[in-house]
């Protein structure tokens, strides 16, 4: 690597996810904070898109997996069902309720605190919600089922990001959101944490060569994740956080080791290749998931925990983990 990208690939992370927000803050003062969310978002993917090609972080996965499409589809369809959840909260009056009990001071919420201090405790806490929405998701197989989706992709790149089936999607927004609502937070902060969790998401997936020293502590960066899309248990059961890390070092799930984490990604069951399969396959029984793919084998479910002490504090002998 020469110096000039060895220089950038210091610089990237923090760079970029600052300008994003510089941009949305600069959207937010002058009143239009969706249209510069959106200049900053599509920034961002073709920035990303441009260096994943000139300095991946692996060169395997600019290979085509022949998911482009399923992935795409995923992300237009959990996006559509939040956005159909907020519209439906609007249509049944829901928002305004919130609204009103909201603008007369209900919760905790620390109202004269500088918008950058209030946001900072909006990600604090939903990503509580965020964490164990997505712990859940790993550890107990219900959940799994439908998160499976998300982490069959056998290489990381920005495309990735917004794979989700919409099942999963709706869960855990529910979750992050019902936390700020309960505590009151102003609807200012929870668009600042949609910003920020879509910038930090977007990041997190990219296949660009960067680095990040004690940013790692606080984010969730791209080198973290990559353990979190890990096949091995004891490394892919880790690094729940979505944006920040705080909450997995807290529970005990925190992991950044000093090899390379590995090319060789994806998940031990099958996954059909198609995108209807896919919304389909967390329903469905043994027997209907062998009649659309033959070669389908059920495999024993290895992530649950056997206790809730152990689920709650990851304790190391945890049945998350595997030898
Ligand atoms: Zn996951
Ligand atoms: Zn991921």
């Amino acid at each position: 690597m020469d110096a000039f990208k060895y220089i950038f690939s210091w610089v990237l992370w923090p760079g970029l996810f600052a300008i994003c927000m510089a941009v949305t803050a600069y959207g937010f003062v002058n009143d239009h904070p969706v249209l510069f969310f959106n200049f900053a978002y599509v920034f961002l993917i073709i920035s990303l898109f441009f260096l994943e090609q000139w300095m991946p972080h692996e060169r395997e996965w600019l290979k085509p997996d022949g998911q482009n499409i399923a992935s795409i589809l995923h992300t237009l369809s959990s996006k559509g069902t939040v956005q159909s959840l907020l519209i439906f909260g609007g249509a049944i009056g829901l928002a305004d309720m919130i609204g009103t009990v909201r603008d007369e001071g209900y919760g905790l919420w620390p109202r004269d605190w500088p918008m950058a201090a209030q946001v900072a405790l909006g990600v604090v806490a939903a990503e509580f919600a965020l964490y164990w929405a997505h712990r859940i998701a790993h550890e107990i197989e219900f959940f799994w089922r439908f998160h499976a989706i998300h982490h069959s992709v056998t290489k990381l790149w920005f495309l990735n990001t917004g794979r989700f089936h919409f099942v999963d999607s709706l869960v855990s927004i529910v979750l992050g959101m019902a936390v700020l609502l309960a505590l009151g937070a102003p609807i200012e902060v929870i668009k600042w944490l949609s910003a920020v969790t879509a910038f930090i998401g977007m990041l997190t997936h990219c296949n660009v060569e960067m680095r990040f020293g004690p940013l790692n502590w606080i984010f969730n960066t791209p080198g973290l994740h990559r353990w979190h899309h890990s096949k091995d248990l004891s490394e892919g059961n880790r690094n729940y956080g979505e944006n920040i890390m705080l909450w997995d070092q807290l529970f005990g799930t925190y992991y950044n080791a000093d090899y390379r984490p590995p090319v060789d990604i994806g998940i031990k069951e099958h996954m059909p290749a198609r995108f209807m399969h896919q919304i389909a396959w967390p329903f469905l029984s043994h027997v209907s998931r062998k009649k659309i793919a033959p070669e389908y084998e059920p495999i024993p479910f290895e992530r649950e925990p056997d206790s809730v002490f152990n689920f709650i504090f990851n304790r190391k002998d945890a049945k998350t983990r595997r030898d």
